[in-house]
């Protein structure tokens, strides 16, 4: 494996985190040093209390709120907001929320050219990759570009107190699946492994804790410090037939994107066991689990994460048609893509079975 033989391509990415309890608190201080004395706030509809409250830490500097974020980031939104930016004249962007409130931030820093400041509320990870997407005509067209990277990320838990449990469980999972990917990409490298290994760890423990106490900051810090790293991993790493089989099934049946990740993942990581064996062996210590595959649909299931396509709403008769889009544009992966035991491992994954050992 490349990584091993420690000859490897690191590139950070230049952000600054500022992260605890109580870090919004420095919000103005945050714009004021970075030159931004006019700012919009963007939100969810669902958040508009949120995004007041980050006004309020902004001082004058907020000058204005859009609240009509949305999940896969509609042109028309993009253009709303656009316009919005313009009439109030300003020079960047509050992001407060998940990542389809930082997908739209993203968006206007590539259109508008302004910078923006992520206060991420969810455990996606969208402000460390920079990674952008935008939807026109049910068609998502998505790319890659470093001025959609945030300039500073606020990580503050006490943000993400109220949180629902299943978007937690779910964007914990879809975060692990980032860093469980990383593992094994074939761009990996040593870094990137430490922090796979730590922000898959940190998640796993803090949503256990977070299932008796959904509102322990503590824990709540443990995951967002998770996303932070797992979403790191996830912008630096080339992903393989998990993300490959999540964007099909996503793009084709407009299924909820966290909650894809979350079934999916304990199938896509058993396939590939045999190929991956260093990056097992990390998800197993990360976990603390015997074996990895069994180790995360094990947290899936204590956790009370949806665990089948079938309860996702797919119908096994497209089953067959998500592994011939799969396999007829892949992404790379340690494992070679045969279409039966894709469909196999499809079949076990719509039925909700425990993953295959290898
Ligand atoms: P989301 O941003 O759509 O949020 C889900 C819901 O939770 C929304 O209604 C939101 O208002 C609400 N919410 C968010 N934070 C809350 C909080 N603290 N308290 C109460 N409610 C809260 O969900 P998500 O899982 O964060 O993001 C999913 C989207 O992000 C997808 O479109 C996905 O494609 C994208 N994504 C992009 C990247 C990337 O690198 N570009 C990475 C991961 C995810």
């Amino acid at each position: 494996m490349i990584a091993n033989r420690l000859n490897f391509v690191y590139t950070s990415w230049r952000n600054r985190v500022v992260f605890g309890e109580g870090a919004i608190t420095g919000l103005s201080d945050e714009l004021a040093s970075a030159g931004l004395d006019r700012v919009l706030v963007v939100c969810t509809p669902q958040q508009r209390a949120l995004a007041e409250l980050v006004q309020s830490h902004a001082g004058k500097s907020a000058v204005a709120i859009f609240d009509e974020a949305r999940m896969h980031v509609p042109a028309s939104v993009v253009r709303s907001a656009s316009e919005v930016a313009r009439s109030a004249n300003v020079q960047g962007v509050v992001a407060a929320g998940g990542g389809s409130t930082i997908g739209l931030a993203k968006m206007l820093a590539l259109h508008e050219q302004i910078p923006y400041v992520a206060v991420p509320t969810t455990y996606a990870g969208s402000e460390m990759t920079p990674i952008y997407g935008i939807t026109a005509m049910n068609e998502k067209r998505t790319g890659r570009d470093e001025r959609v990277l945030p300039k500073t990320v606020i990580y503050d838990p006490s943000l993400t107190l109220d949180l629902p449990w299943p978007v937690s469980v779910s964007s914990g999972l879809n975060a692990i699946a980032h860093a469980a990917e990383g593992l094994y990409a074939f761009d990996s490298n040593p870094i990137l492994q430490l922090m796979a290994e730590e922000g898959i760890r940190a998640m796993a423990n803090g949503m256990r804790q977070l299932a008796t106490k959904p509102h322990d900051i503590e824990a709540r810090g443990a995951c967002l410090y998770g996303a932070w790293l797992c979403g790191s991993v996830l912008g630096q790493a080339g992903m393989a037939i998990h993300h490959k089989l999540c964007h099909v099934l996503g793009g084709s049946l407009d299924l909820p994107h966290a909650e894809t990740h979350a079934v999916m993942l304990p199938h896509t990581i058993g396939y590939n066991a045999e190929f991956a064996p260093g990056a097992m062996a990390r998800i197993r210590r990360a976990l603390n689990a015997e074996d990895a595959a069994m180790g995360l649909y094990e947290l899936g299931a204590e956790l009370g994460s949806p665990c089948s396509l079938r309860d996702l709403g797919v119908q096994e008769r497209e089953l067959s048609r998500i592994v011939d889009v799969t396999i007829a544009n892949p992404y790379w992966n340690p494992r070679p893509l045969e279409r039966s035991d894709l469909m196999d491992m499809l079949y076990q994954a719509w039925r909700g079975d425990p993953p295959a050992r290898a």
